[in-house]
């Protein structure tokens, strides 16, 4: 049976003609119609009463994909309800269907760089006592290249030099040549040395190191939980040592990779060719380049984005995950797999350990910790004894009864003076996700919640009032609050702008810098102003959730959120979860130099547990509000969730097809889940079409899904990360 690599994501079966020795994970070519597609061998011996067409022969003589991917892909359709072309074809990249029309391409060379070795007479020379006449520089070289040295950077590291070894060459006491080498991205090349290689682990370092090394061969989860600095990546580092040390190698997946670029920094400096960087910023040819190094064992460490996962490392040791929060982590389209669930599994199938990274981990990765389904490896403190910023709340009700119209509260005004007149830096964050989307009084904080679901309303465009979960609808918003009568009921609607003007009222002197979503829209501004902040041209940055991510200036002693719950009010079931990780990121970036750091929030919900814990730096205390808010409404970890979404160019024909959906999943359900909805989507109208959805909530809607027929017009997500998609 045999997966195509482009046309239909199905699977088709072919015979095998005599003489050709095909094995499972093969790429082969076979006659589709006039044309001839290459595609992988998934399954052999598969029984077919038709008469059936031959391969035409193999495109390379080593299988692509291993049998432990295969299983994967496998396990990958039956979880995620995808058809097994489109797993195969997620674990290949992109650029092998358009190009390997011949054979398989090898990695294309990019250019060289002179490589030296030490020469008989060479070893003589240092033999001989004292050295034969040798400048100091030279010298050190010679003893470089006698300890192994090869490139420039090695002679460098060593003190010596390239241009050194050139002169030893022209003496005859060195070999010159040249190797191809792969061009590294700038943004991924180490200024700094790699200090910390050298430095011995801190005792909760070395503790975690020493239980995931006694574990390598185990196919078991870790989950590495420790704030920003405590020396996670360190520990990723040793841990990826130690694998290649065994003779296996480490798959190291990070969220977006423009953001996280220092850590992908660190690997390559620590492990020079041996990384391949597999990430969707490259070009397709590009990451082609990568994945052939792998395939052909030159490189055993990956770094990369999501489906960096399916790289071909033949003794796979180690996967880490990064960041095992990040919503990037789930894959939007099919096969809709979520990366650390199917790391987890590839730990299982290949017997790899598998490390979850993160100071905010999901609630559902900690709770599988604290369960024993993963072992938790606290790392408690940061390795350089920097105290977390000390953080304030500011209730905006009360600035407004003070008759503070500002954006500013007066102790974030207050702070960010101070902050200016002696010389420091400041971040001021806006959160974007969830703007003027409910409707909020002003005086009390109320948000008008759905009658039925007590789940925010979301405010349309045109004034209606949405459930997202029910849908139900009220043509507008009330104008007076229900709860308290006042009439500054509206939804909240400050944008960078206004922000920026009151900053500029404030402090007129500082230099401010910008950073919204058009802002960074060019390629490369998130860098120019991180570079402003950095050399001190700016004192001030307002910014949305670009500077919370990567942005790690020693100057910056005042974070300032300005609006710290928008994103609480979405009907979402991880809003608690995604506000409290963006907060502690946000405020992560205070207080990272030695003049110490302050944090203010200011929000109309103060008491709420997600503020009032990422004020406090306090995951546990969040997690356990937050695991009891979800057994409450049997949300994941104590349910499953499958969304199915829908869109047709007619209301009418969305509003049909739905509820008659949801009819038949009612009648099937039998208890293994309960059917939410049918609700328009969150964006209930995209491109033109109208969008509805249907969520099954319970121990085993999958269990449902194996009893309805659902046709080909509605996306299946099982495990969706968010129900707003
Ligand atoms: P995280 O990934 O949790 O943010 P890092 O691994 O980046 O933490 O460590 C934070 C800083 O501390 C880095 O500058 C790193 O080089 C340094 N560091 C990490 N481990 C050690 C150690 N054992 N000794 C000295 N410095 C260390
Ligand atoms: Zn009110
Ligand atoms: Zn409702």
């Amino acid at each position: 049976m045999f997966a195509g690599l482009r046309g239909p994501a199905r699977t088709f079966t072919y015979r095998i003609p005599e003489g050709l020795d095909v094995r499972l994970g093969h790429l082969a070519r076979a006659g589709f119609g006039a044309r001839a597609v290459h595609g992988v061998v998934v399954a052999l011996d598969t029984p077919s009463d038709r008469e059936l067409k031959p391969l035409d022969g193999l495109v390379h003589p080593v299988p692509l994909l291993s049998a432990r991917q295969l299983a994967l892909a496998r396990w990958m359709a039956a979880t995620y309800r995808c058809g097994l072309a489109d797993a195969v074809r997620a674990m290949l990249p992109p650029a092998l269907a358009a190009r390997a029309r011949g054979g398989l391409p090898a990695a294309r060379g990019e250019r060289t760089e002179p490589v030296f070795a030490l020469t008989p007479a060479g070893h003589s020379a240092l033999a001989s006592a004292p050295p034969a006449k040798l400048g100091a520089r030279q010298l050190v070289t010679l003893r470089a290249l006698a300890a192994g040295a090869v490139t420039s950077a090695d002679l460098a590291d060593a003190g010596g030099s390239a241009a050194a070894a050139t002169s030893l060459a022209a003496r005859g006491l060195a070999l010159k040549g040249t190797r191809g080498v792969r061009r590294v991205p700038v943004e991924f090349r180490l200024s700094e040395a790699d200090l910390s290689k050298d430095m011995p682990a801190t005792a909760p370092q070395a503790a975690a190191i020493a239980t995931v090394i006694g574990a390598l061969g185990s196919g078991r989860g870790f989950l590495l939980h420790g704030v920003t600095g405590s020396g996670k990546t360190e520990v990723y580092l040793r841990l990826t040592a130690e694998a290649l040390a065994r003779g296996q190698g480490a798959i190291i997946l990070v969220p977006e990779i423009a953001l996280t670029a220092q850590v992908v920094a660190r690997f390559v400096a620590r492990f020079g060719e041996r990384v391949a960087l597999l990430h969707s910023a490259l070009s397709a040819g590009e990451r082609y380049d990568e994945w052939r190094r792998v395939l052909d064992g030159v490189a055993d460490v990956v770094v990369g984005s999501r489906s960096a996962l399916f790289a071909p490392i033949e003794r796979l040791g180690l996967i880490v995950v990064d960041e095992e929060q990040e919503p990037s982590y789930k894959q939007e389209s099919a096969p809709r797999y979520h990366a650390v669930d199917t790391a987890l599994e590839l730990g299982r199938l290949s017997g790899a350990v598998v490390v979850l990274g993160s100071a905010t981990p999901r609630v559902v990765t900690y709770a599988a910790a604290t369960a024993g389904d993963i072992t938790l490896l606290p790392l408690p403190e940061r390795v350089l004894d920097l105290p977390l910023p000390r953080t304030t709340v500011v209730d905006l009700r009360l600035e407004l009864k003070a008759n503070n119209r500002s954006t500013l509260s007066s102790a974030l005004r207050a702070a960010l003076v101070r902050t200016v007149a002696k010389g420091e830096q400041a971040i001021l964050y806006l959160n974007r996700r969830g703007f003027a989307t409910v409707v909020l009084c002003r005086d009390c904080g109320y948000v008008v919640p759905c009658p039925s679901c007590e789940i925010p309303f979301a405010l349309h465009a045109d004034g209606r009032l949405v459930c997202h979960r029910c849908g139900r609808e009220e043509p507008r918003a009330p104008a007076i609050c229900p709860r308290c009568g006042s009439a500054r009921i509206r939804h909240l609607g400050v944008g960078t702008q206004r922000v920026e003007e009151d900053v500029r009222a404030a402090v007129p002197k500082a230099r401010l810098a910008r950073l919204d979503r058009d802002a960074v829209k060019a390629k490369g501004a998130h860098a120019a102003m991180y570079e402003r902040m950095r050399s001190g041209q700016a004192q001030v940055i307002v910014g949305t959730q670009m500077v919370a991510k990567g942005f790690d200036l020693p100057g910056v002693s005042l974070v300032g959120v300005v609006n710290a719950d928008t994103q609480l009010n979405l009907p979402d079931f991880t809003a608690a979860e995604r506000t409290f990780e963006l907060l502690t990121q946000v405020l992560g970036r205070s207080g990272r130099g030695d003049v110490g750091g302050e944090g203010i929030l200011q929000t109309y919900l103060p008491e709420h547990y997600a503020i009032v814990a990422a004020a406090a730096h306090d995951y546990a205390t969040f997690a356990e509000h937050e695991l009891r808010a979800r057994r409450h409404f049997g949300y994941p970890p104590f349910g499953r969730l499958v969304l199915l979404q829908t869109s047709a160019a007619k209301e009418a024909t969305v509003e049909r097809r739905a509820a008659e959906l949801a009819a038949r999943l009612r009648a099937a359900a039998d208890g293994d889940a309960e059917v939410l909805g049918p609700a328009p989507a969150f964006a209930a109208k995209r491109a033109g079409s109208y969008r509805a959805q249907l969520v099954l909530r319970g121990e085993r809607p999958t269990a449902v899904l194996d009893r309805v027929e659902i046709g080909a017009e509605w996306t299946v997500d099982v495990d969706p990360m968010t129900l707003l998609g």
